[in-house]
């Protein structure tokens, strides 16, 4: 397990590297220890990797779904070398350690363990790893389209995100919106036969800022926000700018529907054309990601929390590739190694002491639903 994840740290899975390397490597894992493995590979250089535990499928399976892609590295703000996959202090370092290189190898191992002891399985045991998680969910979204047949019918899914062995059962749902105003550039030195395009968006800046989207807290998950976090304009120090460009992230609650929080935006856009004639502005969708939520008590969950030996359930503050997989079961949990507060960050870095954990608690939540 180890061994595997240096390996795919090293295989550098980022979005420039694409991750056909990291998917040769884990084919290569489960191939060696006897375990059916493909890759699909597109565009040269992305892949999603199938492995799986054959059974009776006189039960439904388990799917254990992984990202295997990386968020890159700015090397001048690390204190190693982020792919080298280097072993310090009870630690695997590097890019992906934590998000989620790890979670995957223990997922991994999780299943060479229980193929090497023999174990009848009544349902399929099947990793995924898929990829593109940290941009736009392709190697998901590839997934349910050509493989939900091969996979279904699930009991459940578990998403070996960092949760530091925590199970969460929900998420807020993600809505990066990007509203741009329109104008006339012209020369500086003669503004007034331009229109400025940041002057058009001022009004919608006001009323983002003294505006909160209308939508009660969520138990768990507390409430909904917006936060505006990018503003884009201009070409030159002399050039009136035609286009400015706002970036909102939204994050919505469970069955808060997200067309609806558009709907809103877009009316403040229209009152505004009723108030100057010269306004023009559009929305769109950058990002989207739907909430994720788990009943706590659904058998699922039970019989996890029963595995593991745990009556604690808890809700995640990121966003994952689960939605995505809704259309393959409904009941999705997120259980692995490490600590979320660690990724994208530099100095990235798992203990393998909760690796080892990790991939013990897959094997008990294998084996119990093997009963
Ligand atoms: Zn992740």
């Amino acid at each position: 397990m180890n061994e595997l994840l240096k390996q795919l740290i090293q295989a550098a899975p980022t979005v420039d590297n694409g991750e056909r390397r990291a998917a040769e490597v884990l084919v290569q894992y489960f191939r060696t220890h006897g375990i059916q493995a493909d890759a699909d590979i597109w565009n040269e250089n992305r892949a999603n990797v199938i492995a799986r535990l054959p059974s009776s499928r006189q039960k439904p399976g388990l799917l254990l779904a992984a990202h295997l892609d990386v968020v890159p590295a700015d090397r001048s703000q690390w204190h190693f070398e982020p792919f080298t996959g280097i072993e310090q202090n009870g630690h695997i370092l590097g890019r992906g350690a934590v998000d989620m290189l790890g979670g995957l190898a223990a997922a991994a191992a999780a299943l060479v363990e229980i193929a090497s002891t023999g174990l009848p399985l009544q349902g399929d045991v099947v990793l995924a790893a898929t990829a593109g998680e940290e941009t736009d969910s392709c190697g998901a979204n590839r997934l349910v389209q050509s493989a939900a047949q091969t996979i279904s019918p699930l009991a459940g899914i578990i998403l070996p995100e960092p949760t530091n062995l925590k199970i969460l059962t929900a998420h807020r749902g993600l809505l990066w919106l990007q509203i741009t105003t329109y104008g006339r550039s012209a020369h500086g030195s003669m503004p007034k036969q331009g229109i400025n395009a940041i002057e058009k968006m001022l009004p919608l800046l006001n009323r983002l800022f003294g505006w909160s989207i209308p939508q009660p807290p969520h138990p768990r998950l507390g409430p909904c926000t917006m936060s505006i976090n990018q503003l884009h304009a201009g070409t030159a120090p002399n050039i009136v700018p035609d286009t400015c460009r706002l970036h909102l992230d939204i994050r919505t609650l469970p069955g808060q529907p997200q067309p609806s929080v558009i709907e809103q935006i877009q009316t403040f856009l229209e009152e505004q054309k009723a108030r100057d004639p010269n306004f023009r502005a559009e929305i769109s969708i950058l990002r989207q990601c739907e909430a994720l939520e788990t009943p706590p008590n659904s058998p699922f969950v039970q019989t996890v929390c029963r595995a593991v030996q745990t009556n604690q359930t808890d809700v995640a503050v990121f966003t994952t590739d689960g939605p995505h997989f809704l259309p393959l079961c409904p009941d999705i949990i997120i259980l692995g190694p490490g600590n979320p507060t660690a990724c994208h960050k530099p100095d990235e870095a798992v203990k393998i002491d909760d690796l080892a954990a990790a991939r013990q608690m897959y094997v008990q939540i294998i084996r119990a639903l093997a009963q």
